[in-house]
C-alpha cells in the first residue's frame, strides 16, 4: 500500500486528486491533507478519509481546526504553517506527494519532496518555473518527479513511443483560453468571464492565467525542465478542444499525441501509478462525435504574456523567477478588481524591463526575488492609480 501526501488538498486538483484515490482504493493511503486556509473543506475531508496528519498554513485556520479535531475526537494530528508542512512531506511513511498548491509556495515542499527521494507527482507548475534547475538537481539525488499538468503528461506519454536523445519538438496544445478568437477588449472583461474557462473547470489564479495565456507559457517553462529540452524546441499550438493534450515530434518527423476528453483526473491518475495504467474515471473519447478538431498558430500580439514568457526563458537565471511573481501579483490584484486584465502583461513587461539579472539563483534568491517583486507590483500599482 502506498501511503500518499497531498499538498493543497481543498483546491481543485487536491479535491480530484482525493476522487481519484478514492476510485483506487485499495493500493493507496491518503495518509496527509493540507490547506491553505480552506477550514470547511478540510474537516470534510478529514471526517471522510481520516488522514494520519492534517496541515493548515494560515494561522487562524490551524487554531480553528485543531480545536474542533480535539473537540470532535479526530485521530488526525492537526500541524501548523510550511514548516508542519514540510516536515509532512519528508516523513519516512510517505511514498508518494502530490503537490497540489498553487503559486510559487509550491517551491519548497516541492524541493524537499525530491531531497527525501519520493515520488513528487506535481501539478504546481510554478515551482518548476522558478525553480527548475534547482528541481533538476535534486532529481540527480533520487526520487521522481512526475507532471500532472496535462499537456506535460501528454507529453511523458508520448515520449515513450522514443528514446531521449530521438525527440526533436515537443508542440504544446492550448485551449486558447474563454476569449481566443473573440476579439474583445481585455480591458473591460469581467472577473465572472475571465474565470468561464470553455474546456476545464480549474482554480482562479490558473483561470485568470488561461484567459491571458499565461498559462502556455509558465507551461513552455516546466517542459524546458521537465524534460531537459532547449526553448527553441518547444512550441505551441492553439487546439480550441482540448482533445489532443500535447504531441511530441521525433527526428524522423513522426508526431505522437495523447488524446483524452479533457478531464484532469486521468493525467492525476496516470501520475500516481506511472509506469501502470489502471481504469479510472476519465470517460472514453469518442472521436465520431466530436469530428472536428482545429489547429491555429498562437496570436503573440493579442496574448502579449506568451511572448513574456518566452523572453524570460530565453534570457534565463532570474528572468522566470521575476514573471512569475510578477504575473501572481498582478493576477491577484485584478481579482481584487484593483486592475483590469489587459493590465496584467503590462505590469509583468515594466517589471521584468527594470530587473537585473541574476543567474544560477540560489533557493534563498529566488525566495527573496520573489518576495520582492511581489511587493514592487503592489507600489507600482499603488503609484498609478
Ligand atoms: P486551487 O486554487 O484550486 O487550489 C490551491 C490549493 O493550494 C488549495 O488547497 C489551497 O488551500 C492551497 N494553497 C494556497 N496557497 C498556499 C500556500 N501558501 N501554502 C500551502 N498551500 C496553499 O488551485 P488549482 O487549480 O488546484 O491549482 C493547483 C496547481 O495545479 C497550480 O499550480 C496550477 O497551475 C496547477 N494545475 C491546475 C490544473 C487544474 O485543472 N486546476 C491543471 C493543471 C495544473
Ligand atoms: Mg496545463
Amino acid at each position: 500500500m502506498k501511503k500518499i501526501a497531498i499538498l493543497g488538498s481543498t483546491g481543485s486538483i487536491g479535491k480530484q486528486t482525493l476522487d481519484v484515490l478514492n476510485n483506487l482504493n485499495d493500493e493507496f493511503e491518503v495518509y496527509s491533507l493540507s490547506t491553505y486556509s480552506d477550514l470547511e473543506i478540510i474537516i470534510d475531508q478529514i471526517k471522510k478519509f481520516k488522514p494520519r496528519l492534517a496541515n493548515a498554513v494560515h494561522k487562524e485556520t490551524y487554531q480553528k481546526l485543531e480545536k474542533i479535531a480535539r473537540e470532535e475526537g479526530f485521530s488526525t494530528e492537526i500541524t501548523y504553517g510550511t514548516d508542519g508542512l514540510l516536515d509532512l512531506v519528508r516523513m519516512d511513511e510517505i511514498d508518494i506527494v502530490v503537490n497540489a498548491v498553487v503559486g510559487a509556495a509550491g517551491l519548497l515542499p516541492g524541493l524537499e519532496a525530491l531531497e527525501h527521494k519520493k515520488r513528487l507527482c506535481s501539478a504546481n507548475k510554478e515551482s518548476l518555473v522558478i525553480g527548475g534547475n534547482l528541481m533538476r538537481n535534486m532529481l540527480k539525488k533520487g526520487g521522481e518527479l512526475i507532471p500532472i499538468d496535462s499537456e506535460h503528461s501528454a507529453l511523458l506519454q508520448a515520449s515513450l513511443s522514443g528514446r531521449y536523445p530521438e525527440i526533436k519538438n515537443l508542440i504544446l496544445t492550448a485551449s486558447g483560453g474563454p476569449f481566443w478568437g473573440t476579439g474583445v477588449d481585455f480591458s473591460k472583461v469581467s472577473i465572472e468571464e475571465t474565470l468561464a474557462h470553455p474546456n476545464w473547470s480549474m482554480g482562479k489564479k490558473i483561470s485568470v492565467d488561461s484567459a491571458t495565456m499565461m498559462n502556455k507559457g509558465l507551461e513552455v517553462i516546466e517542459a524546458r525542465w521537465l524534460f531537459d529540452i532547449q526553448p527553441e524546441n518547444i512550441k505551441v499550438l492553439i487546439h480550441p478542444e482540448s482533445i489532443v493534450h500535447s504531441i511530441v515530434e521525433f527526428v524522423d518527423n513522426s508526431q505522437i499525441a495523447q488524446l483524452s476528453v479533457p478531464d484532469m483526473k486521468l493525467p492525476i491518475q496516470y501520475a500516481l501509478t506511472y509506469p501502470e495504467r489502471m481504469e479510472g474515471l476519465c470517460q472514453s473519447l469518442d472521436l465520431s462525435k466530436i469530428s472536428e478538431l482545429h489547429f491555429h498558430e498562437p496570436d503573440h500580439k493579442r496574448f502579449p504574456c506568451l511572448r513574456l514568457a518566452y523572453e524570460a526563458l530565453h534570457k534565463g537565471g532570474s528572468f522566470p523567477v521575476v514573471l512569475n511573481a510578477a504575473n501572481e501579483a498582478a493576477v491577484q490584484l485584478f481579482l481584487e478588481k484593483r486592475i483590469n486584465l489587459a493590465r496584467i502583461p503590462e505590469i509583468v513587461e515594466r517589471v521584468l524591463e527594470r530587473h537585473t539579472h541574476v543567474s544560477n539563483p540560489s533557493i534563498d534568491t529566488i525566495l527573496q526575488i520573489d518576495h520582492n517583486v511581489k511587493r514592487e507590483v503592489i507600489e507600482l500599482n499603488k503609484l498609478e492609480v
